[in-house]
């Protein structure tokens, strides 16, 4: 931080309008609130949520395949006032390219599940730092810079640190990022390299959280998943929206995705919903299953229970990037999986160490630990006779393996070490089998 590199914030000219975000309203009481970095709603303490106009011109299927490929050309369900922009202006988008990120099939993945088909949702190429939280750092960031303010931060269990700091560089923002004390040294070290205030807090993720709520309020900063998580949490949907086109404008029966704080699980079904009622695709609206770790899995024990209240748990499991043990938005998850006819599984370590490696072996996608509870969830889903043999389904690759290596180093055999001589490999190749 001593070297950080002194570059003047972007010009704004004439020609560029900055994107206005849209109101919000109360997901709980309906009471509709000003556009703000305010996440809570002062009458009944419920989550907030943007306000789309009712009459905005929704765009076809022909227009939006027409538009660039990343997460933008969705904008019409993106919240930010679209209509406000003068004639001709070209609003000036912050994390432009973010979004659109492969959706290949699977076959041998699919054959091990006993299903028709499955295809990986790859956001562990996700641009540019490599995890579904590019998406939601996209909207918010963008909602920070409507509202005037300089420096964005988080409270992150890694990627969301990643994201946040990378996303604050290329715009010329201020970060500061909290971080729990014991994550992977890839997630450090992936959010260090872009310079921002990164700060490692001793406790939980939730312990973290807390605090950053206070210092929102304290400093004026946009929290992204605090302050600003009404607009962050809408850049999620994308990821819906782009498995609906990418699969040819059709609905998969069903949706496999990891659980932190429930919020990627909701919205996904929030972003099928929008699809679904804008008349882009038809058919029954896919079933949502959520996965998380044993060792952290609040959501999936609340799902099971049949309840409606949550109980917070003390996170242990290798899972880190979902280890959220007070989810905000669990109970909104546990109704989107109830709803769509889904289920909930949770996966041991072990078992998720494995998902990894079945996924790099059938599919040839290295994913971090969340890939591997959702490949593992959905073995798990498959014998419980909760995918059945002619299912289409997709499943939420969200993180990439290669920030999270120590978790299948010691389930990797060595790599021999030999002479750089034939016979000394062809004694390994007759010992292969
Ligand atoms: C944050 C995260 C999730 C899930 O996030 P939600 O809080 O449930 O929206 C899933 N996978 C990875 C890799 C993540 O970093
Ligand atoms: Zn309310």
């Amino acid at each position: 931080m001593t070297h950080a590199v002194e570059v003047p914030l972007a010009q704004h000219d004439a020609a560029h309008a900055v994107l206005r975000a849209l109101p919000q309203r109360c997901k709980l009481c309906g009471v509709e609130q000003e556009a703000a970095p305010v996440a809570i709603c002062e009458h009944c303490l419920g989550p907030l949520e943007p306000l789309y106009p009712a009459d905005r011109r929704l765009p076809t299927r022909a227009e939006i395949g027409s538009r660039a490929p990343s997460l933008w050309r969705y904008r019409e369900w993106l919240p930010f006032d679209w209509s406000a922009l003068p004639d001709g202006a070209t609003p000036e988008i912050l994390s432009r390219d973010t979004g659109f990120t492969p959706l290949v099939e699977a076959p041998r993945l699919a054959a091990l599940l006993g299903v028709a088909r499955a295809w990986i949702k790859n956001d562990a190429v996700s641009h540019p730092t490599l995890s579904f939280k590019d998406r939601v750092v996209a909207t918010a960031i963008n909602a920070a810079r409507s509202f005037g303010l300089e420096t964005i931060g988080c409270a992150s269990t890694g990627n969301l640190a990643n994201a946040v700091a990378a996303h604050a560089a290329r715009a010329g923002m201020k970060a500061w990022i909290f971080i729990p004390e014991d994550l992977e040294e890839g997630k450090v070290i992936g959010t260090l390299v872009y310079g921002p205030n990164l700060v490692r807090i001793r406790g939980h993720y939730d312990d973290v959280n807390r605090l950053c709520a206070q210092l929102a309020d304290r400093f004026g900063w946009g929290i992204v998943n605090v302050n600003l998580r009404g607009y962050y949490g809408e850049g999620s949907k994308t990821m819906a929206f782009e498995i609906a086109e990418q699969l040819g404008w059709r609905l998969p029966d069903a949706v496999v995705a990891p659980m932190a704080g429930g919020s990627l699980l909701t919205k996904l079904r929030k972003g099928f919903r929008e699809f679904s009622d804008a008349g882009l695709v038809d058919g029954d609206l896919p079933r949502m299953y959520g996965a998380q770790a044993e060792g952290c899995a609040p959501i999936v024990r609340l799902f099971e229970s049949g309840g409606t209240t949550l109980v917070p748990e003390t996170p242990h499991t290798i899972a880190r990037s979902i280890a959220i043990g007070n989810p905000a938005d669990g109970a909104f998850a546990v109704k989107a999986m109830r709803d769509s006819g889904g289920s909930a599984q949770k996966v041991s370590d072990a078992a998720l160490v494995e998902g990894i490696r079945t996924l790099a072996q059938t599919a040839g996608i290295f994913t971090e630990t969340a890939g591997g509870v959702t490949v593992a969830a959905a073995l798990a889903l498959a014998a419980n006779g909760h995918l059945k043999r002619d299912d289409e389904i997709v499943l939420c690759i969200t993180g990439n393996g290669l920030k999270t290596t120590d978790a299948v180093r010691d389930a990797l055999p060595p790599a021999p070490l030999v002479n750089a001589k034939v016979r000394e490999v062809a004694a390994l190749v007759n010992a292969s089998d």
